[in-house]
């Protein structure tokens, strides 16, 4: 849906340049067709079984795309009272929300049973203590599945790596059938499922059918003793390319879950985040200057790392391109923004031919970008554009620079 027409890069029918001219640089520019494209197929794979997609908000909550996946029948995976608040506010069905996370606060339990969610993806004893106890006051019965580390390995970067025994996330393999028997016993819960996720941008599915395995073993087990889950939750996690990768098929994997699944009647929930939003969506910035060095030569543009950290943050690596070819030398360049810090580059040592003032497109900045993005050096976020077709439309204002303060007081 990003494709060069006549030597300028378009996004769907509209060239980056018309866009950039309208509502300005930096701007983050979603495909309409690209995010329907990628939620349709994980539909799709799900094929005549009894399957819900539930995005994982986090990857980006714009309340424009939220509302398009909600309308094509997608639930939401959420990790704060906030995102429900979104998932709400987008037009959302609560009763297809399951709320992950470690640190669930007794408020944002209250309104999440409040509002009717699928599913509490409870992480620890202590939680599913606190969260009988909100129940209990509400006269309410909360649904629960327990998010079960299965200490597997992604073979992801580090800090996206959620499912070993030495990271925070779900409750021990090991104690999980306990938790188990002790939670049914809770008139405030209803037990009524199982879930994992163990990490983010794989680069293959193995790890994630090894998780598969370990959990319909416990499924099973549970099943024995007389607790029968209604589904099974295998969180998201597939990645997709930034370079050269080769992500793993949608299709392919689902086929697996499928057949592993076999006829236990459980229904599959799963959670993608990155793989529905990633690449579609970029980022788009212009060069204010070049400045040519001894050691290095800097393209210094108007996108910085508030806007898109993943770089600075996991050293990660997003293709940038230039928007059309200007006719200026080519050359090797760190691509950096104005903020104030070392870490501050979208890419490094890039072979480009750009002059001043053309624009760069920093490409797959769908997920994990606009919405990590913060107001470092007063700097007010971009705009946020998704392209439908020939239409263009607003779908977050560029931040003012009054709003950064406005919840400020001085000393009275
Ligand atoms: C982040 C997250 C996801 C989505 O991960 P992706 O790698 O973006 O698909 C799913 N489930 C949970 C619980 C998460 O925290």
């Amino acid at each position: 849906m990003f494709e060069f027409r006549h030597g300028s890069l378009h996004a769907e029918s509209v060239p980056l340049e018309a866009i950039a001219r309208e509502f300005g640089t930096p701007c983050y520019v979603y495909s309409r067709a690209a995010l329907a494209a990628a939620l349709s197929a994980f539909q799709s794979a799900c094929g005549g079984h009894d399957a819900l997609v539930c995005y994982a908000m986090k990857a980006n909550s714009n309340l424009a795309i939220l509302n398009l996946f909600a309308g094509m029948g997608a639930g939401f995976d959420i990790v704060s009272g906030g995102e429900l608040a979104r998932v709400i506010a987008a037009g959302g069905d609560p009763g297809k929300v399951v709320f992950s996370g470690v640190g669930k606060s007794a408020a944002e339990m209250r309104y999440a049973l409040g509002s009717g969610i699928l599913c509490f993806n409870v992480e620890s004893p202590a939680e599913l203590e606190r969260l009988a106890g909100v129940a209990g006051a509400m006269g309410r019965r909360a649904p629960v599945s327990f998010r079960v580390n299965p200490d597997v390995d992604a073979r992801t970067h580090p800090y996206i790596s959620t499912g070993l025994k030495e990271n925070k996330f779900g409750v021990e393999f090991d104690a999980a059938f306990g938790l188990y028997r002790a939670a049914t016993r809770l008139p405030q819960i209803e037990v009524i499922g199982i879930d994992c996720h163990i990490g983010s941008d794989l680069i293959q599915y193995a790890p994630l059918i090894e998780a598969l395995d370990k959990m319909l073993g416990l499924v099973d087990r549970l099943a024995a003793e007389g607790i029968r889950l209604r589904h099974l939750d295998l969180g998201g996690g597939l990645g997709i390319r930034y370079r050269d990768e080769l992500p793993p098929d949608v299709g392919a994997y689902m086929r697996e879950v499928f057949e592993r699944v076999g006829e236990r009647k459980l229904k599959l929930l799963f959670e993608p985040g990155r793989s529905l939003v990633g690449n579609a969506g970029l980022l788009l910035t212009r060069i204010e200057y070049l400045k040519p060095g001894a050691a290095r030569n800097f393209a210094v543009v108007d996108a910085a790392m508030n806007d898109l950290l993943r770089p600075a943050l996991y050293q990660a690596w997003h293709d940038i391109v230039a928007v059309s070819d200007s006719g200026g030398p080519g050359a090797v360049y760190d691509v950096v923004g104005p903020v104030c810090e070392s870490a501050d580059f979208l890419g490094k040592r890039r072979e480009l031919a750009v002059s001043a003032g053309d624009l760069l497109a920093v490409m797959s900045a769908g997920a994990y970008a606009m919405c990590m993005s913060s107001n470092y050096n007063s700097r007010p976020r971009a705009a946020e554009v998704m392209v439908d077709g020939e239409k263009t439309h607003l779908i977050r204002e560029r931040e003012r620079p009054e709003a950064l303060f406005a919840l400020e007081r001085l000393l009275r």
